[in-house]
C-alpha cells in the first residue's frame, strides 16, 4: 500500500527516499497518524536488526522495545484475523 509522503507533499525528501510516496502495510484501523507511521518504520528496521539507536538491543529504550513487541503482536493478530475472514 502506497501513500503520498506527508513530509514533502509528494515532492521527494529524506523521509521517502525522494520517491514522493511511502510504502505502508495496510492498517485495519484505516488512517494512522504521522507518529505511528514513523514508529512502524522504526519497528520494521528494528525487526531486521537495524535499531534507531546504535549499539544494539541493550541500547534501545525499554518503551521502544515494548512498543515494538506490541506492534509485532498486533501484526500477527491482524494477519490471523484476515485469515479468519476467508
Ligand atoms: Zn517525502
Amino acid at each position: 500500500m502506497q501513500i503520498g509522503c506527508p513530509s514533502c507533499n509528494e515532492t521527494g525528501c529524506d523521509e521517502c527516499n525522494n520517491e514522493g510516496w511511502i510504502l505502508i502495510k495496510e492498517c485495519p484501523q484505516g488512517m494512522v497518524g504521522r507518529e505511528v507511521m514513523n514508529f512502524i518504520e522504526l519497528a520494521d528496521f528494528a525487526k531486521n536488526g537495524a535499531f534507531p539507536v546504535t549499539g544494539g538491543t541493550l541500547e534501545q529504550s525499554q518503551s521502544f522495545l515494548l512498543a515494538c513487541r506490541f506492534l509485532w503482536n498486533e501484526d500477527s493478530q491482524a494477519e490471523s484475523q484476515q485469515w479468519d475472514k476467508k
